[in-house]
């Protein structure tokens, strides 16, 4: 078993700031980054509203910024997923498939995930032309007809992007106005290669190898149409990435952990950061705050445990 005084959990802005304040407060922490480390914002282009950035930076490279921070001063990070922990334990315990490690404090960071439509076609045709990503998969669909669906930032920020490369990008919208920041809202409506469909889903994906089109309903009329298009990009939002802390930690009906005083969770020496927590900003510059909060509090209660004597525990 490995035992450690402070176990990071997630590696986005929040679970790496945590581990830049714990490391630089001499905790040498462990940071179990997951499998596909450095969260949302490695699959993210240009983040344009992170403080001390004038020019915009992309998103994999302040994660590279984030992590060489942490490295810098001693943290541990191992790219692997927890895949259970026991926090009614004392110590708290966690496990990356058989291998056990024993921790005073954790703080749980591990953020959210793309949400999909679960509609027909949807995962069969996923990476033959449905994504949640156009970082990584928009240069695929060079002079495409490319539909995105959702109205908030991410499917304005995503469209946007995809115009680099499709002829046309439609985004497709359940509503008649965008949840989207007015600043992203004016970029897409102004944008000549960008259209909206409103007031309508998609029903269906269609394609046998590749995507071919979508069906879509019109929620006012309740008419279906079909409509030709290479790629689908779905941008609806995000859920937290929790399912290991069921039965562990307090969560919400959503599946985010609750959070009293920003950090704490219901279980004493487990803090928690960032998305996993926040449905309200959701921003990596909150993120890393809490990141920051949540390091701060596990200090403060490690030092408090040194204090308590051995047989008050
Ligand atoms: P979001 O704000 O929750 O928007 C999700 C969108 O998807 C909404 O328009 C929603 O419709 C739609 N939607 C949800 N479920 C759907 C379904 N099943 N079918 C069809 N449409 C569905 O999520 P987000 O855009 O990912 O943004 C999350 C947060 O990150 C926000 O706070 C945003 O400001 C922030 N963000 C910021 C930036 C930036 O600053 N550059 C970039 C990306 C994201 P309704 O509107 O009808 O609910």
């Amino acid at each position: 078993m490995h035992a450690r005084k402070l176990i990071i959990v997630g590696s986005g802005p929040a679970g790496l700031t945590a581990a830049i304040y714990a490391a630089r407060a001499d905790l040498a922490p462990l940071v179990i980054a997951g499998g596909q480390y450095g969260g949302q914002l490695m699959l993210t282009t240009e983040v344009e509203n992170y403080p001390g950035f004038p020019e915009g930076i992309l998103g994999p490279e302040l994660m590279e910024k984030f992590r060489a921070q942490a490295l810098r001063f001693g943290a541990e990070i191992r790219d692997e997923d927890v895949t259970k922990v026991d926090f009614k334990s004392r110590p708290l315990r966690l496990w990356v498939h058989e291998e056990e490690f024993a921790a005073q404090a954790v703080v749980v960071a591990t953020g959210a995930s793309a949400k999909w439509l679960g509609v027909d076609g949807e995962a069969r045709l996923r990476g033959r032309g449905v994504s949640s990503c156009a970082t990584c998969d928009g240069a695929f669909f060079k002079e495409k007809n490319i539909v995105v669906v959702g109205g908030g930032d991410s499917a304005v920020e995503e469209a946007v992007f995809l115009t680099r490369f499709g002829r046309t990008v439609t985004i497709v919208h359940r509503r008649d106005s965008l949840r989207a920041s007015k600043v992203m809202q004016q970029r897409a409506t102004t944008h000549p290669k960008i259209s909206f469909v409103w007031n309508s889903v998609i029903t269906e994906i269609e394609g046998d190898k590749l995507v071919t089109g979508v069906k879509l309903k019109d929620l006012t009329a309740g008419t279906v149409s079909r409509r030709t298009a290479d790629a689908v990009f779905v941008a609806i939002g995000h859920d937290p990435n929790t399912s290991v802390f069921a039965g562990q930690l307090e969560l919400d009906s959503a599946g985010f952990v609750i959070s009293k005083d920003g950090t704490r969770s219901n279980v004493e020496g487990v803090f928690v950061a960032g998305d996993v927590q926040d449905k309200r900003y959701r921003q990596a510059i909150t993120a890393a705050g809490l990141g920051c909060r949540a390091a701060m509090d596990a200090e403060k209660y490690l030092e408090a445990l040194e204090r308590t004597p051995v047989t008050a525990l």
